[in-house]
């Protein structure tokens, strides 16, 4: 099989044999994908470090057809991630976006414009950026790129226009805001201002780009809102969710 060139992010590490890593990445033109890098764990070893966590490499791969690991065979380390020396928050941050990129898409199934994104925001977010709005930004491109944006206008129910009240009731399982005559009928419901909805529809627009503002008045709610989303997404709660800024801090 011929090898091919792309770029790439480390998602996940796992050592192999005495000398080998299985590597996650999220590569930018064919996806995720899992590969054998023969020899990274040896002291002088031709990735010469490049595959940590959060690393951006240009790589070389041989592409398997079945299920087998793909085979990594040269990664040239474009950027290092650099959360971890600034603060215990940006490198939770990172994790968090490694955690998602993992969850939320296939293998073998490219979303270049969410690379892109992911990169955007890994760049703010072990630079100067505000990690709490960086996430919630990268968050609301991920699901927007994925097919999985919540409504904010119409029922996600029937499709009828929700009414814009102070509170509006949000089923995340439904898929977004709902209206009064499908509010009984839902399994959970949370009651969210409608600023938050608005903050929400703003950084979920196809023209938003890092840095992202979000208002510190809605952050908790919003954050709160979309943790209980992704969950009922995901089917289950990611690893790295207890660990996000519960408050946004102005310089964090
Ligand atoms: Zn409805």
């Amino acid at each position: 099989m011929a090898a091919e060139l792309t770029t790439a992010i480390v998602l996940r590490t796992i050592e192999f044999s005495e000398t080998s890593l299985v590597v996650h990445l999220l590569t930018r033109d064919f996806g995720q994908l899992a590969a054998l890098a023969k020899g990274a764990r040896r002291p002088k070893s031709s990735f010469e470090g490049s595959l940590d966590l959060l690393a951006v490499c240009r790589v070389v791969l041989i592409r398997k057809s079945s299920d087998a690991l793909d085979l990594l065979t040269e990664a040239k380390l474009q950027r290092r991630f650099r959360g971890a020396e600034k603060s215990l928050q940006r490198l939770y941050a990172g994790y968090y976006v490694a955690e998602m990129l993992r969850l939320l898409t296939d293998n073998h199934d490219p979303h270049p414009a969410l690379y892109d994104a992911a990169i955007d925001a890994l760049g703010q977010i072990d630079g100067t950026g505000n990690p709490a709005a960086t996430l919630l930004g990268f968050e609301a491109a991920a699901l927007r790129l994925l097919g999985h944006a919540p409504t904010t206008r119409q029922c996600a129910d029937c499709g009828n226009t929700v009414p814009r009240d102070r509170r509006m009731p949000f089923a995340p399982i439904a898929g977004g805001v709902v209206c009064p005559q499908c509010r009984s009928r839902q399994v959970s419901i949370v009651n969210v201002a409608v600023a938050t909805v608005e903050q929400l529809e703003q950084l979920l627009a196809p023209h938003t780009r890092q840095p992202v503002t979000v208002s510190a008045s809605v952050y908790a709610e919003l954050r709160g809102l979309l943790n209980r989303y992704i969950q009922a997404i995901l089917g289950t709660m990611p690893r790295m969710q207890p660990f996000l800024p519960a408050r946004m801090e102005p310089d964090a």
